[in-house]
């Protein structure tokens, strides 16, 4: 997918004047705000769980050759293979050579946001091969030509009408002649077309929510049995996942799937979790005859060593997205690439360049909510300052808004001038905005109130307003 984060504000104007997304994003953001809470409000310990998640992650970063090459080993061990991609193109062509190798015709893949990192339908098609998405939701998106809006819900910017209409596009041939009005007619309609995909597919890709040293395995959670029937049912199955998806024990793992559960979906766990050791076993009853491992860097080594560290603790739970006012009221597509929200402001920017991803570190207020419910306690908040600091030693903004910044700090510097100048602008302002109580439009902050009214300041700062009070004043 070709990134388009430069043009996040054209990308959210539309966004918000678009009705039918406003709908559904309006429908779908406060059942998971709900969930969490209910959940998390059910587990007394959920806040010691988070901090025993946090310092699994820390001492897997602090450790993760070490385990990395202890999980290649076992996965070796299981009769499975690893494979290691430094860019999204490796990985592109370890799979594609993979499948070729396997005579494949037809590919299905279960949701993975490593696939869609490093765009792999594309080169499966490229390449010659059928890809059929299997979660319901990226199936959806694979339909309409759409990116994900969202890392656990694809399709989640939908509504009903329009995914009856985009099977009834799709699906004629198949034989669909019945009205889809109703969600189980919609699942049915799914159902019958992906079952034959499942029991006619060479090779299976699933992505990877842990993988685990100590057995080799990986794991991945769904609630829709997807991910198994796509692992399971082909020749071979391939899992895409990211260098720091590795934990060292099956311990460590439970107590990071009880962290993802409630925070994605405010389940205590998924309906499907599922365990992957090396290929089928002479006295397995199924089971794939091969097993491979991608595992993708794409500048995460590079995290590693640098102010973005924390980063690389991420689960990809989505809470941040659901929390974040921003998200909330632009939905995913306007990030402009795979990953959205707070968590996609952080990680497009490191991952596309800082010159195409700036937007998104200054699309947000800092409000810091994402901060508050992210499972792993990432300073989501602290890195897109970080992102802007850097964005401004590199002189990558506008020179109004570099102007302005440096306006900023020389007063903030100077606390006795800043007092001063403070002072002055909120009497203006004050007398300015007696009459009416509020502003429709002031220069310089064009883009706040053309969308809302600013209320007039009372005439003095809050510095004055204590220093009076101080004073014995009113
Ligand atoms: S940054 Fe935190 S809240 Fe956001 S997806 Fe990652 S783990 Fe979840």
């Amino acid at each position: 997918m070709k990134p388009t984060s430069h043009a996040f504000t054209d990308n959210a104007r539309r966004a918000l004047a678009d009705a039918v997304l406003q709908g559904a994003l309006a429908k779908a953001g406060g059942g998971f705000v709900d969930k969490r809470r209910l959940a998390i409000a059910a587990l007394p310990e959920f806040e010691d769980l988070r901090a025993e998640g946090r310092a699994i992650k820390d001492h897997v970063l602090a450790n993760l050759d070490r385990y990395l090459e202890r999980f290649e080993e076992n996965v070796t061990a299981a009769g499975g293979k690893v494979h290691w991609a430094e860019t999204p193109e490796e990985a592109c062509g370890i799979v594609t050579a993979l499948c070729r190798e396997a005579g494949a015709r037809r590919v299905t893949k279960g949701k993975s946001m490593v696939g869609e990192e490093i765009a792999i339908n594309d080169a499966l098609e490229a390449a010659g091969f059928e890809a059929v998405e299997t979660d319901l939701g990226e199936y959806i998106i694979q339909l309409a030509h759409e990116p994900p809006s969202h890392i656990i819900a694809p399709a989640v910017h939908k509504t009903r009408a329009q995914i009856a209409e985009l099977f009834q596009a799709h699906h004629h041939d198949a034989g669909l002649t019945r009205p889809l009005v109703t969600v189980p007619e919609i699942v049915d309609e799914a159902r019958r077309i992906l079952r034959d995909k499942f029991v006619s597919a060479d090779v299976g890709i699933t992505g990877a929510n842990f993988l685990i040293a100590e057995t080799g395995s990986t794991v991945i959670v769904t609630n829709e049995g997807n991910g198994d029937l796509t692992a399971t049912l082909p020749r071979v199955h391939i899992v895409l996942a990211s260098l720091e998806k590795v934990v060292p024990t099956l311990e460590d793992a439970t107590v990071l799937l009880r962290l993802l559960a409630r925070s994605a979906t405010g389940q205590e766990i998924t309906s499907y979790t599922t365990f992957f050791t090396g290929p089928r076993r002479p006295d397995d009853p199924d089971g794939p005859e091969a097993f491979h491992v991608v595992l993708l860097d794409n500048g995460r080594s590079g995290m590693l060593a640098g102010p973005f560290r924390d980063m690389l603790r991420c689960i990809r739970c989505g809470a941040c997205l659901n929390h974040c006012p921003v998200y909330s009221a632009v939905g995913g597509h306007a990030y402009g690439w795979v990953y959205p929200g707070p968590m996609g402001a952080v990680l497009t920017p490191l991952m596309v360049g800082l010159q195409e991803g700036r937007a998104l570190a200054n699309a947000s207020t800092l409000c810091g909510r994402c901060e508050a419910v992210c499972p792993m306690s990432i300073p989501l908040p602290s890195l897109l300052r970080e992102h802007r600091r850097q964005e401004f030693a590199q002189r990558l903004n506008p020179g109004r808004s570099r102007l302005a910044l440096a306006a900023w700090a020389f007063l903030a510097q100077r606390p006795r001038l800043y007092r001063m100048v403070t002072g002055w602008a909120m009497a203006w302002l004050g007398r300015l905005g007696r009459r009416r109580g509020r502003f429709r439009s002031l220069p310089l902050a064009a883009a706040w109130t053309a969308a809302r009214d600013l209320p007039a300041p009372q005439g003095e700062t809050f510095m004055q307003a204590w220093q009076r009070r101080q004073e014995g004043g009113r």
